[in-house]
């Protein structure tokens, strides 16, 4: 993302990559994972939803591996080919840094600026042996296992389990805390209940000791299972002979302010790379390296994170976007009594907005099937601080799932007119 912007705004730039184009999104993350995720949906509310229409078909598989080998080869050809065609330089290697260069494959390169974009890799400190998996191999799995562990229950763990659960395995979770306990005791207790429905075991505060290939050891005892997956944390990818730079470090990763600035003035970063608590996704990764490739020729913006959504893949889904903190007043509708959802017949989850003492949208949150788009809408409106009073006036699609936001306002001073359907 940076080195095309730069390469379009007629700088003289080099890519460095060791790996694939696309980097984790396309090649390990994002990519394989919304494809399972898609993919057992399909077929685990295929039955469902064949009901629902009155069709009757033959039971359904899928080709999975192939197809997701097949889809992130073309979208990291197709990132390569954006960098390309911005005019940008492309080596292909493991960068290193040497005082004022950065050295790949023995050959130095120069530099005047420099934006570390390396992005993260899985923590594998409890790993005893190699035939561990980790969250990055996802698409390595090529058939599905009888029984399978997976050791950490935030985002990446969640979805796996859920993901093999539906395809078959006997899965278990082994998480430290709760799962996906930074969203709070509300959506945690909504994740572990839609594992449990799915036949994922969830085993909640376990100290894990070791995680050997077909075993892990924790203070409850031994796990065995077929497959051991590793979903524990990340951390940053640095590149080696990053000292030299005299950028500070977390052991989170590199420190920098939302103009994405090191504390090397030649020195930016971007992505998973950067030590942060919250948001280590691919929009994130791309914000910051549109405000770190702006600033580095001389403008001055900065990332504000107040309105980035996260979304879990989970079956339903999960969304929020915005801070809870500062809300003064709640306004909620259920899918159950929206036309467009009760029509498709995918009637779970709800939306809630978040209104601060001003009566401004500072909070989002969506649970249920397909919520990407309304999550972006929720997304806009608290960017904007988007005010009860113009929400209440807007006219959105009918039927549509995005309506939900306009019943959830105006059922706050009783104008909703969807009202009766809520006994459906
Ligand atoms: C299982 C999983 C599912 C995910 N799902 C989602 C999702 O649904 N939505 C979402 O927004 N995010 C998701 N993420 C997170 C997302 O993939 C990352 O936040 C994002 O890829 C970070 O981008 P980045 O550019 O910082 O790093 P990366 O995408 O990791 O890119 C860094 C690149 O640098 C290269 N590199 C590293 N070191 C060197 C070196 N020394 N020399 C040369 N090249 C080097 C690597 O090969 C890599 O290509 C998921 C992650 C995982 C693991």
């Amino acid at each position: 993302m940076a080195a095309s912007l730069l390469g379009r705004r007629g700088q003289s730039v080099l890519v460095v990559e060791k790996g694939n184009f696309g980097g984790t999104c396309v090649n390990f993350g994002c990519v394989p994972s919304i494809f399972l995720h898609d993919l057992t949906l399909l077929l685990s509310r295929g039955k469902e939803q064949d009901r629902h229409f009155g069709i009757v078909r033959d039971q359904k598989t899928a080709n999975y591996v192939e197809r997701v080998m097949e889809l992130r080869g073309r979208l990291s050809e197709a990132g390569e080919e954006l960098v390309r065609s911005s005019g940008a330089d492309i080596m292909k290697g493991e960068a290193t840094i040497q005082n004022d260069f950065v050295v790949i494959g023995g050959v130095r390169v120069g530099y005047e600026r420099l934006i570390l974009a390396s992005g993260s890799t899985p923590d594998l400190s409890l790993k005893k042996e190699e035939a561990v998996y980790n969250e990055d191999q996802l698409a390595e799995l090529d058939s599905v296992p009888e029984t399978m562990i997976v050791v950490g229950g935030g985002y990446a763990g969640v979805e796996i389990s859920q993901f093999y659960a539906k395809l078959g395995s006997r899965v278990t979770l082994l998480t430290e805390g709760e799962v996906v306990g930074n969203l709070g005791s509300r959506l945690s207790h909504l994740v572990r209940e839609a594992l449990s429905w799915d036949g994922v075991e969830v085993k909640e505060h376990v100290h894990v000791s070791a995680v050997k290939a077909k075993e892990v050891l924790t203070n409850l005892g031994s796990f065995k299972a077929q497959i051991v997956l590793l979903a524990a944390g990340r951390k940053p990818n640095l590149p080696s002979g990053i000292n030299v730079l005299g950028v500070q470090l977390s052991p989170k990763g590199v420190i920098v302010d939302n103009h994405m600035r090191t504390s090397n003035p030649r020195v930016w970063a971007a992505g998973d790379i950067i030590s942060k608590d919250f948001h280590r996704n691919a929009h994130s990764a791309m914000a910051e390296a549109i405000v770190a490739s702006s600033n580095i020729v001389g403008r001055d913006l900065a990332v504000s994170y107040d309105a980035i959504p996260d979304l879990i893949y989970t079956d339903p889904e999960i969304g929020v976007v915005g801070d809870s903190k500062t809300v003064e007043t709640w306004a909620e509708f259920p899918f159950r009594a929206n036309t467009r959802a009760i029509i498709s017949g995918f009637t779970e989850g709800y939306v809630k907005i978040g209104f601060d003492s001003f009566g401004r949208v500072v909070y989002g949150e969506a649970v249920g099937q397909w919520i990407e788009e309304f999550l972006n809408l929720l997304s806009i409106l608290v960017k904007f601080r988007v005010k009860k009073e113009d929400l209440s006036n807007l006219t959105l699609l009918h039927p549509s799932l995005g309506e939900s936001i306009i019943s959830a306002v105006r059922s706050l001073s009783n104008e909703d007119v969807e009202r009766p359907l809520r006994r459906i």
